[in-house]
């Protein structure tokens, strides 16, 4: 049986043992079951993984940018990757505003009463990006600061690249660590299968299933609205932009979409989808090192789908009605806070306070979707990385062209 099909019966055998757990036996076996077998299970795969993922950022960004030799050719991939970021996560903002105002999953009787969100201060966004340049490299990467150590590694690798062959032996080396990484991710992934049952069936068993009734017109807005975005969006993007067809696109990159699923993190699950994308869908390594990581960190469509709608229902909640500038607002807003979402679990909730205030609607309402924003998390998670891994195959799509009409030009002249 091939990985992808284990990964797929553990999630299965997960949600299965999960409803079992949550609907059939006590609370407390389920408490057992959690803290002796599921959770220690969950933790050695998820952590695994989390291990790889400082350093892979690191090697393969500084591999990337030392690929690319033409400083031009670095600021041309820079500049679409971002480009690309920015359009889908505001395409992806007007499906989730639209489908918000169509549906109005926020009109009804909510019970506000004893609703009580504690308010987390949500990082200020132009703080983040002021941040992106560490003073001292290794703290930022004791600390996971991804952003710092992004800079970080495109300066090594751009130097690399500038110094040629006075770099050789560091670069030998940094590919060599390449290797010895991808090595791991692959010994890691097969651990997958086990550590997707057992985290899908802690989510799962621990899930209230009233607050998925109460919440259930929301939950249905929410996941249809990234549904649209990654079948239209990303599979005409992929289509047309990218020459590959959807399908195969979608089936080379379902290990990691299974990952990141189980994991609900991003940056938890970047060493597979790097990979994935590498082996499955042929993205040079130069581009995916580039960008992944990035988008990983701050390509969020489906943190930004869901900040989206559940800014919409909030304010049909409240009977706020939204003006045209208040939804431009949105939209800029949730962008900034997508960007500023680290890829970790239930973050983006986190950064929802930011589009409220933006709009003036009430951050404690935040705690009417925190019971049901587990298995939100997990759905949009996958939305997120699949904008990346689709993003760099356009890109090296777009670079084969472009190389392509450079040699027929030179041939020509
Ligand atoms: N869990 C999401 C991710 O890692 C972030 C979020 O929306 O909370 O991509």
């Amino acid at each position: 049986m091939s990985l992808t099909k284990k990964i797929l019966l553990g999630m299965f055998v997960g949600i299965i043992v999960g409803l079992i757990f949550n609907l059939a036996l006590p609370k407390e076996w389920f408490d057992l079951a959690k803290t002796y077998v599921l959770d220690p299970l969950g933790m050695v795969f998820i952590n695994l993984i989390k291990l790889l993922v400082v350093p892979i950022v690191l090697v393969s960004l500084i591999l990337g940018t030392a690929g690319i030799s033409d400083p031009k050719k670095l600021g041309r991939i820079g500049i679409k990757t971002i480009a690309f970021f920015l359009i889908t996560t505001a395409l992806a903002l007007v499906i989730a505003l639209s489908l918000g105002a169509i549906f109005k999953p926020g009109v009804g009787d909510f019970n506000l009463e004893g609703a009580s969100f504690e308010k987390k201060e949500a990082p200020p966004v132009i703080e983040t990006l002021l941040n992106i340049i560490p003073t001292n490299p290794f703290q930022a990467m004791v600390e996971g600061n991804m952003l710092q150590v992004i800079t970080f590694a495109v300066l090594i690798g751009f130097a690399i690249s500038r110094l040629g062959d006075r770099a050789q032996e560091i670069k030998r080396l940094v590919e060599q660590a390449n290797d010895v990484l991808m090595y791991l991710v692959e010994a890691i992934m097969k651990l997958a299968p086990y550590g997707a049952f057992a985290l899908i069936a802690v989510a799962i068993g621990g899930q209230g299933f009233d607050a998925i009734a109460a919440m259930g017109k929301y939950m249905f807005v929410v996941l249809l609205a990234l549904f649209v975005h990654f079948s239209v969006v990303y599979g005409s993007a992929v289509w047309m932009l990218g020459k590959m067809n959807p399908l195969k696109f979608i089936k080379g990159f379902s290990p990691a979409m299974a990952v990141a699923f189980s994991t609900s993190s991003s940056n938890a699950t970047l060493p597979v989808s790097m990979e994935t994308a590498q082996k499955n869908l042929n993205v040079p390594k130069s581009i995916s090192g580039f960008v992944q990581p990035l988008g990983a960190t701050i390509n969020m469509d489906g943190t930004a789908i869901m900040q989206g709608v559940a800014t919409m229902f909030i304010a049909q909640v409240y009977g706020v009605d939204l003006t045209f500038s208040d939804l431009l607002t949105v939209v800029l807003t949730a962008t900034l806070a997508s960007i500023g979402t680290a890829g970790v679990p239930g973050v983006g909730l986190v950064m929802l306070s930011m589009v409220l205030t933006s709009v003036g609607l009430p951050v404690e309402a935040i705690a009417l979707i925190l019971g049901v924003d587990r298995l939100l998390d997990m759905t949009r998670t996958v939305v997120n990385i699949t904008g990346d891994a689709a993003c760099a195959v356009i890109i090296a799509k777009s670079e084969e062209k472009y190389e392509q009409k450079v040699a027929s030009q030179q041939a020509a002249s």
